[in-house]
């Protein structure tokens, strides 16, 4: 019998309060399928109540016109709290997610760095700039918080996105109400709890927890909600830009992919293993910059395919809370029957399914075993939809040209990755794969500075750096002063 937990409720204009129809919903443990706790259950009622307090603390509140100094004080005071709860945010979100607990600490310290970034950022970025035009005019941006700003988060890495959104947001003077996944709740929880403590002014930042037909919606559809930052599937992306129409809504879209990892022959070939295995198989498979399809040189194939077997045989498949396990149990029942369904889909379009194992003792978790699809072909459908598990197509190719075009012969255009010695042909390749990222001999390694995001259905719009501060969670206003006597002209004289 695995652990229950204390139920959630929604944090509301700095209160936690329950859902105004009091109804709830099963937080369900990924690794034992066991109900945990129950969840308000937020719809269109309660998203307006956020809504109504996030505008309140917006255009009356101290939050927008407070100095930026006294404003990141409680930035960094967020991220100190976080810290000091990190063990228990990397374990509650392991417990939610099915994430390994060695992963979730991760992610816990990458949210505490997610807050001191943007505090960093704003102090020394945010700033506009002046046009002097001659001595008739000095004119001049400053750039303004957008007001109440929607964040929608996907269940997969929760604490990391929502915080990567959260802090930028808040940073730079927006009111906030987040709507997280409704498959993994509990770390908005944790952020409510410290963002409470923080005792930042009431109203400033508000969750409602719900699914996303109702309570998503709602956020989407509302008139006073300026902007909604989303992270999730492609299909819902689509929804929201669609609802998000008539109410002509700033959005950003962090969508799904399905990457490329190719491996020239003169890679560094252990290296290139290395980073293979880490990119698939880490956070369980549901990394939406995985490299679901790797592409192997001829010349190396066979040794590689034999090298993957041989790591897919030894990784340590688990409970999440041991500090040794490499793979955990996929979200929830739904997801381990989409996953599954893809292997048997592989099978019938002629792959060569090789699989680890998981531990008789893990029956009752969604677990699936680390896979492997041997002998793909670039047009199946598991070479080209979104898988979102432990799941890895393996191909061969002869040629960059061949390569090139099979790596960009996808919907998708997330991430990329390179692996040669070739100096000339890692910049070729890097700059020809259609995505917004590219690591060039190196595993998905994240520099906060950079732009996050994705081409073609990967997305639009990119977070990270100052590209969410200018481009996303404020509005440049320009301001022309006259400073001479420039002519006018003149209407109306006779
Ligand atoms: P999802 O689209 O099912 O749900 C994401 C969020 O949207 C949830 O909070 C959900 O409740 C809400 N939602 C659902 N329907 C909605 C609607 N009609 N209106 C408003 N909100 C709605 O995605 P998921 O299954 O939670 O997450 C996995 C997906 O996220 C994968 O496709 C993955 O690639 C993608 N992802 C992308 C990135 C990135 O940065 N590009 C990062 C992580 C995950």
């Amino acid at each position: 019998m695995e652990e229950r937990l204390e139920n959630i409720q929604l944090f509301i204009n700095g209160e936690f309060v329950d859902a105004t129809t009091n109804e709830t919903f099963e937080n369900k443990n990924p690794f034992s399928n066991e109900v945990m706790n129950h969840i308000a259950k937020g719809d269109a009622a309660d998203i307006n109540k956020a809504v109504l307090a996030a505008k309140e603390a917006f255009t009356n509140g101290p939050w927008g016109q407070m100095k930026v100094k006294e404003r990141m004080k409680y930035i960094e005071r967020i991220a100190d709290l976080i810290e000091e709860e990190s063990e228990t945010i990397a374990r509650l979100e392991s417990l939610d997610s099915g994430l390994p607990i060695s992963q979730t600490r991760k992610m816990a310290t990458r949210g505490a760095e997610n807050f001191r970034f943007y505090s960093r950022m704003v102090q020394a970025r945010l700033h506009g700039d002046a046009y002097q035009v001659d001595n008739e005019f000095m004119n001049y941006t400053v750039y303004q918080p957008l007001g109440v700003v929607g964040l929608i988060t996907p269940w997969n890495a929760p604490f990391m996105l929502l915080t990567w959104k959260v802090a930028p947001a808040l940073a730079t003077g927006n009111t906030v109400v987040l709507k997280p996944a409704e498959l993994s709740p509990l770390s908005a929880n944790i952020l409510a709890n410290v963002i409470q403590k923080a005792e930042l002014p009431k109203g400033v930042f508000n969750v409602v927890h719900g699914f996303g037909e109702t309570a998503g919606e709602a956020l989407v559809k509302h008139p006073i909600v300026k902007a909604i930052s989303f992270t999730g599937e492609t299909t819902t992306g689509k929804r929201i830009i669609k609802n998000s129409a008539d109410s002509l809504k700033k959005t950003s879209m962090e969508l799904g992919g399905k990457s490329p990892l190719i491996v020239f022959d003169d890679a560094n070939f252990q290296q290139a293993l290395d980073a293979t295995v880490w990119g698939i198989f880490s956070f369980n498979g549901e990394r939406c910059t995985a490299n679901s399809r790797v592409f192997v040189h001829q010349a190396i194939k066979e040794q590689f395919v034999e090298a993957l077997k041989e790591r897919v045989q030894n990784i340590i498949v688990g409970d999440p809370k041991e500090n040794d396990t490499e793979l955990g149990p996929l979200i929830d029942t739904g997801h381990f029957r989409k996953v599954t369904g893809y292997i048997e889909l592989a099978k019938e379009e002629g792959c060569d399914v090789f699989q680890g194992t998981v531990p008789k003792e893990y029956q009752a978790g969604n677990f699936v075993p680390p896979t492997l699809l041997l002998n793909a072909k670039n047009n199946m459908r598991v070479c080209q939809e979104e898988i979102f598990g432990p799941v890895m197509a393996v191909m061969e190719f002869k040629t960059e040209e061949e390569v090139v075009r099979m790596a960009n012969d996808v919907e998708y255009g997330l991430a990329g990755y390179v692996w040669t010695n070739d100096i000339k042909r890692a910049h070729r390749v890097a700059q020809a794969i259609d995505s917004g990222m590219i690591w060039v001999n190196s595993q998905n390694v994240r520099d906060l500075r950079i732009p996050f995001g994705g081409m073609k259905a990967s997305g639009i719009g990119r977070e990270g750096g100052h590209f969410a501060m200018f481009e996303f969670y404020t509005e440049p206003k320009a301001i022309h002063v006259a400073i001479g006597d420039h002519p006018i002209p003149k209407f109306g004289i006779k």
